[in-house]
C-alpha cells in the first residue's frame, strides 16, 4: 500500500488502481481471518483430543490428583505426563505429529489444556494466568524409525530441530543432584504498568535452557520495555543430574580388544526432579530425549534433555550348537561329564586342551556365575590364579574375558573403581567417574598380574572385594557444597585376577607366622589372597617338563597359523562356547535339599577345624554349585554339583591355609 502511494501518477489512473488494491486488501484480509479460523479450529481440535487422551490415559486422574496434594500456593505449578506416543497418533495424527516433530508446541497446548481443566475443575484456588502452569511432556519411546533413532556413534550428530529422539548407551560417569531454577516470577519496575502486579512473566525451564536463560537480570516488559525484577520469594527450584552416556560399543575397547586409535564420544544428557537418580552407573539404558546446543559463554556444547528412561536388556542367544547339544545328550549319563569335557577343550586356540583343566573350569563357572540385570542376589565368583606361567594364564584369561557378558580389561595405569572431576555444564559440582570395576557391571573384570599393584591399589582392591561397594569421598568445599559426601557404589562384577607364585615376596607382605603346609603366595599379600574367593594353583601335569605341551602347541600353531590345531576346537568353536555360557548364564536354578545339607555339613565342619573359614564361603559354595548346574545345562542343583563346589573351595582353603590334620608340608610337587 504505502509503496503504491509513494509512487506518482495519473489521478484517473490512481482512483482505479486504488479501488483495486483495496480489493485485493481485502480479500487478504479474509484469507487471514481464514487462516486465522483455520488454525483456531485446529488448535482447538488438538486440544480436544488432549482432553480425549489425558482421560483415557489417565494423566487427567494425575491431575486431579497433583493438584490436590499441593500444599501452599506457589506462583508455579508444575505437572508431568508420560505420553505414549503410538496411543497418540492412533487417537489424533496430528496431534501425534506435533509430540514427535514440535514439543514445544505439544507443550504449551497441554499447558493450556490443564489451565482451563483446573480453572474448570476448580482444583487450584489461587490461579491466575496460563504462565503458571508448567508442564513437562515425556515421551515413553520413539517409533522404531531411522529419523527417531539417534546412534550415538554417528558424527556429525545431525541438527535436529528440537525433537525428541531415542538412544541408548552405557552410563560412564554421573554427578551430584544440584538445584536449577524450574521457574520464576518478574515484575515489572514501572508501577503504571498492569505487569507490576499479577502473573505475566512467568519463566519455567525449557529443555536446552541453561540457568541464565530461565533467570537473568536483564528482560524487559513486553508492554512498557522497563526492567524486569524478579520476584524472588516466588522462585521454584528443582533437582538435576547430569550423566554421560557413552555407545555400548565403546565397551569393546575396554575388553579384550588391542587399544586401538578409536575414540567413543560420550554425551552429557540432563536428567530433572524425578528422573533424578534413576541412571546407574556402568548400566545400559534406552534413553528418550530432546537435543538441544546449549549457549554457554562462549561455548556451544550439545546435551540431551532426557524425557524418559528404560534399562536395556541385552539380548542373548538362546540356542547351544548341535555338537554341544550331540555332546550333551552322549554324556547324560554322568553329573560330571559334560562340563568336565566342556572345559578340558575350552580355550584351544591358547592353551591346549588338557592343560590348567582346573583354572578352566573356573573359568567357566565364573563367566557363568555372574550378576543378572536387576537381580538383588548375586554370589560373586572371583578367581586368583597362582601360576609362574604368568604369560599363559594372563591369555587364556584375556581369550576367556571375551565370552564374558561383559569383560572389562583392567590396565594397571588406569582407575579401577571411581575418579572424580569438576563438571563443565555449569554446575561445578563433582562429576564421579566409572572405572573399570564398575563398568564391568554384571561381567568380568580381568586385573591381570597383582604383582604389578602398588600397595595402597590392593588395599582399596580387598576392601572393596570384602564390602562388594566402592565409595567416594567428595570434599563439599572443593565441589561447592556445603557438606562432604560419602557415595557408595555397588560391585557387580567378578574379579579374574593372577599373580606369579615364583617372585620373591615383598618383606612387608610376610607374615609373622607362616602356616604349615600353606603354599608360598608369592609377592601378593595373605589378606588380598583372602579376599578372593577362589585361589587356583596352575601346576604343569608334566612335572620335570613343565613347558612341553605349551612349546608344543606354540610351535603348532606357527606351522598352520590361524589353523584349528585339535580335534576338540574343530568341533567346538569360539563361537559355540559364546553361545553355550550365554544360554547357561541365562538358566535360573533352585537348590536341591541334597545340595544344601551336603554344602552346610562341609561349611560346619570346615569351621570346626578351621578358624579362618569365613561367612563368605558359603556363599562361594553356592555360587559354585550353581554354576556348576549351569554349565551343565541343569536348572536344579544336584548334590553332584555340590561336591565339585566342595572340591574347588576344600582345594582353594588348602594352598591358602594348609592341609587339616597333617603336620606335613604340602609336597609342591604333588
Ligand atoms: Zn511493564
Amino acid at each position: 500500500m504505502k509503496a503504491g502511494k509513494s509512487r506518482s501518477r495519473p489521478s484517473k489512473e490512481k482512483g482505479r488502481k486504488s479501488a483495486r488494491e483495496r480489493h485485493v486488501v481485502r480479500s487478504e484480509v479474509m484469507l487471514m481471518v481464514f487462516i486465522e479460523d483455520h488454525n483456531m479450529e485446529e488448535l482447538l481440535s488438538l486440544k480436544e483430543s488432549i482432553v480425549t487422551y489425558l482421560d483415557r490415559s489417565g494423566g487427567l486422574r494425575q491431575l486431579v490428583e497433583a493438584c490436590q496434594s499441593l500444599k501452599d500456593s506457589q506462583q508455579v505449578y508444575r505437572f508431568s505426563f508420560d505420553v505414549n506416543p503410538t496411543d497418540i497418533v492412533e487417537l489424533d495424527a496430528r496431534l501425534g505429529d506435533c509430540i514427535l516433530h514440535d514439543p514445544l508446541k505439544a507443550t504449551s497446548l497441554f499447558q493450556s489444556v490443564c489451565f482451563l481443566s483446573i480453572k474448570t475443575l476448580s482444583l487450584i484456588e489461587h490461579i491466575h494466568t496460563e504462565n503458571q502452569v508448567n508442564v513437562v511432556l515425556r515421551p515413553t519411546h520413539m517409533p522404531p524409525f531411522p529419523n527417531y533413532i539417534l546412534d550415538l556413534c554417528e558424527f556429525p550428530r545431525g541438527y535436529y530441530l528440537m525433537r525428541p529422539v531415542a538412544l541408548e548407551g552405557l552410563v560412564i560417569a554421573v554427578t551430584c543432584v544440584t538445584k536449577y531454577t524450574q521457574g520464576a516470577r518478574f515484575i515489572c519496575a514501572e508501577e503504571k504498568c498492569p505487569c507490576s502486579r499479577g502473573f505475566h512473566h512467568i519463566r519455567v525451564h525449557a529443555p536446552g535452557a541453561t540457568e541464565a536463560a530461565t533467570v537473568r537480570s536483564d528482560f524487559i516488559c513486553f508492554l512498557c520495555s522497563s526492567p524486569l525484577k524478579e520476584d524472588v520469594k516466588s522462585r521454584v527450584l528443582g533437582d538435576k543430574q547430569l550423566v554421560e552416556l557413552v555407545h555400548t560399543r565403546a565397551l569393546d575397547v575396554l575388553g579384550v580388544h588391542e587399544p586401538s586409535s578409536l575414540r567413543y564420544q560420550s554425551v552429557t544428557l540432563f536428567l530433572r526432579d524425578e528422573l533424578c537418580n534413576t541412571m546407574k552407573i556402568g548400566q545400559l539404558y534406552q534413553v528418550v530425549g530432546i537435543p538441544a546446543h546449549v549457549h554457554q559463554w562462549s561455548s556451544i556444547t550439545w546435551t540431551i534433555e532426557v524425557c524418559s528412561i528404560r534399562n536395556l536388556i541385552p539380548e542373548c542367544p538362546s540356542c547351544v550348537s548341535d555338537n554341544f547339544q550331540a555332546l550333551h545328550a552322549a554324556s547324560a549319563c554322568s553329573p560330571w561329564r559334560f562340563s568336565a569335557i566342556v572345559a578340558n577343550s575350552f580355550g584351544s586356540p591358547v592353551v591346549p586342551p588338557g592343560l590348567y583343566n582346573t583354572l578352566k573350569l573356573v573359568l567357566l563357572l565364573s563367566l557363568v556365575q555372574t550378576k543378572e540385570e536387576n537381580s538383588d542376589a548375586h554370589n560373586p565368583l572371583d578367581v586368583l590364579a597362582l601360576t609362574s606361567d604368568t604369560l599363559n594364564v594372563e591369555r587364556l584369561m584375556t581369550y576367556s574375558l571375551g565370552l564374558a557378558a561383559r569383560g572389562i580389561r583392567h590396565l594397571v595405569t588406569g582407575e579401577l573403581f571411581t575418579s572424580l572431576s569438576r563438571d563443565e555444564h555449569g554446575a561445578g559440582t563433582a562429576n564421579i567417574h566409572a572405572g573399570s570395576a564398575l563398568l564391568a557391571a554384571g561381567g568380568v573384570c580381568l586385573l591381570g598380574d597383582l604383582t604389578c599393584y602398588k600397595k595402597d591399589r590392593t588395599d582399596t582392591l580387598q576392601s572393596a572385594l570384602d564390602s562388594r561397594t566402592a565409595s567416594v569421598f567428595i570434599p563439599g568445599k572443593k565441589y561447592g557444597e556445603d557438606a562432604d559426601q560419602l557415595l557408595s557404589f555397588p560391585i557387580n562384577c567378578n574379579f579374574w585376577a593372577l599373580a606369579d607364585a615364583l617372585a620373591p615376596r615383598k618383606k612387608a607382605n610376610r607374615p609373622d607366622s607362616v602356616l604349615l603346609g600353606s603354599m608360598e603366595m608369592g609377592p601378593v599379600p595373605p589378606q588380598v589372597v583372602d579376599a578372593f574367593g577362589l585361589v587356583i594353583q596352575c601346576r604343569d601335569p608334566g612335572g620335570n617338563h613343565p613347558l612341553l605341551p605349551m612349546t608344543v602347541h606354540t610351535l603348532k600353531q606357527a606351522i598352520s597359523p590361524g589353523k584349528p590345531i585339535y580335534p576338540a576346537c574343530m568341533q567346538f568353536t569360539t563361537q559355540d562356547y559364546k553361545e553355550l555360557l550365554a544360554y547357561a548364564r541365562s538358566l535360573k536354578v533352585d537348590m536341591s535339599t541334597e545340595a544344601e545339607k551336603m554344602i552346610h555339613g562341609y561349611y560346619m565342619a570346615s569351621r570346626r577345624v578351621r578358624s579362618s573359614v569365613s561367612v563368605t564361603s558359603i556363599k562361594l559354595l553356592i555360587a559354585l554349585a550353581q554354576a556348576h548346574a549351569k554349565l551343565n545345562l541343569r536348572t536344579l542343583v544336584l548334590e553332584e554339583d555340590a561336591v565339585i563346589a566342595v572340591l574347588l573351595c576344600e582345594n582353594s582353603i588348602t594352598l591358602r591355609h594348609g592341609e587339616i590334620c597333617t603336620s606335613e608340608p604340602f609336597h609342591k610337587a604333588n
